[in-house]
């Protein structure tokens, strides 16, 4: 047995709660320090592979996700004009479908509600402001002046990290060129798994969330300086966007989209730690170790991975050095395979919409192809 018995989690996002309940579930006593006073997730949605849904379901938490999502199969590809391409996206893989959509906020009730019933103790609008790094141990002050001494602190807290700049220095998130616009619909009656439009100037999905629900994301360039666009502007750049795909679904919705509150507009960036994501006994997972673009939707399973993985690393008995190197090595290959893919298909996904050529070589089925074959291998 592990001689970790008292952990601190910072950030009660994906990879912070995936991990809470991992723990908890062992027995350990789990904190989490989360920043936010009170959650304000967002309710467009999150694409979740079968790799993922395997990983959620060693919390206990798939079938859950999944009748509270929409479980589909593989996405259907299209032109703008609405001429099919093919499809993507893995297999079915033995109880799990290819793909599971739900609404981030439910999937963090999903996880909150879990992890209370397992006796997490949730500390809300607080984090770290200082620690205290041993090799047996790890002191920390909170924000709110209260301390606490805890075996080991996992750091999940998102791409701009604070714990990671505290112990390994400044890593900065970069702008990698494109944008993502998203929107929530009531789910159109045709969508009857994820559809991709692939235009001129951007490309479009529309992604089952539940029985009754959907959302778009469309992801453009909006220049190399990544310029601050005004939220009055959201309306109509998004529906001149859509003008480029006269097919059903986008004629259906367009007159729907009249909120600029209700459109997450998000330049995409980058960052990632080199190995190892540890030090004595502070470990970091999830974006803030290895954020990368969504050109796979993969970001939050590779969270839930993590979480997995470390959770069944610290049940053996081995020193927490160990532990956390043989988490590394079950981690960095895999996870840096999923960051190269998406940060290369994002690279050629610029070049299009400025209407450059792509490299020689490129072949954005193939590698899409490649890096799921990769994710569906086990972690
Ligand atoms: C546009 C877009 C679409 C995406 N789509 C998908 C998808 O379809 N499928 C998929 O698998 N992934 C997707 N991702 C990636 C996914 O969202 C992330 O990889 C995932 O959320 C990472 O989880 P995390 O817990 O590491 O970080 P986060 O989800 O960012 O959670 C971090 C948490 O830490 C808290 N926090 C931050 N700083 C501090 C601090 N100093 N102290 C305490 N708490 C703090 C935050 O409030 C938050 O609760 C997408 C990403 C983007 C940008």
């Amino acid at each position: 047995m592990s001689s970790v018995k008292k952990v601190l989690i910072v950030g009660g996002g994906i990879g912070g709660q995936s991990a809470a309940i991992a723990l908890a579930k062992d027995g350990v006593s789990v904190e989490i320090a989360e920043r936010l006073e009170a959650y304000n997730v967002y309710g467009v949605g999150i694409i979740q592979q079968a790799n993922a849904l395997k990983a959620l379901d060693k919390i206990g938490i798939a079938d859950e996700a999944m009748k509270r999502g929409f479980p589909y199969g593989q996405v259907k590809m299209f032109t703008a004009g609405g001429h099919a391409v093919g499809v993507a996206g893995p297999p079915p893989m033995g109880k799990y479908p290819s793909h599971n959509g739900v609404s981030r906020r439910i999937l963090h009730d999903v996880m909150y509600e879990e992890a209370i019933k397992r006796g997490v103790n949730y500390r809300m609008g607080l984090t770290v402001k200082t620690i205290e790094n041993n090799e047996d141990h790890v002191s920390v002050v909170f924000t709110d002046g209260t301390e606490g001494v805890y075996d080991i602190l996992i750091a999940a807290d998102g791409i701009k990290s604070e714990v990671r700049k505290m112990v390994f220095g400044d890593y900065k998130p970069q702008y990698m060129g494109l944008s993502v616009w998203r929107y929530a619909f009531k789910k159109h009656e045709d969508l009857d798994t994820g559809y991709i439009y692939y235009g001129k100037r951007s490309k479009i999905g529309f992604i089952p969330m539940s029985e009754d629900s959907m959302y778009m994301f469309l992801v453009s360039s909006e220049g190399a300086d990544n310029p601050w666009i005004e939220k009055s502007a959201y309306i109509s750049m998004l529906k001149d966007y859509l003008s480029e795909y006269p097919v059903k679904i986008v004629n259906d919705v367009i007159g729907q989209i009249t909120e600029p509150d209700l459109v997450n507009y998000r330049p995409l960036e980058a960052t990632h730690l080199p190995n190892p994501w540890y030090k004595n006994r502070v470990i970091i997972i999830g974006d803030a170790a290895h954020a990368t673009v969504p050109q796979l939707g993969s970001g939050a399973a590779l969270a839930i991975e993590d979480a997995v993985v470390l959770s069944e690393e610290l049940k053996s008995n081995v020193s927490v050095e160990d532990t956390f190197k043989a988490f590394m090595k079950r981690r960095y290959d895999r996870c840096m395979m999923v960051v190269n893919a998406s940060e290369t298909l994002a690279a050629w996904e610029l070049l299009e919409f400025q209407g450059k050529p792509l490299p020689e070589g490129a072949h954005p089925g193939k590698l899409i192809g490649q890096a799921v074959g990769g994710l569906m291998a086990p972690f």
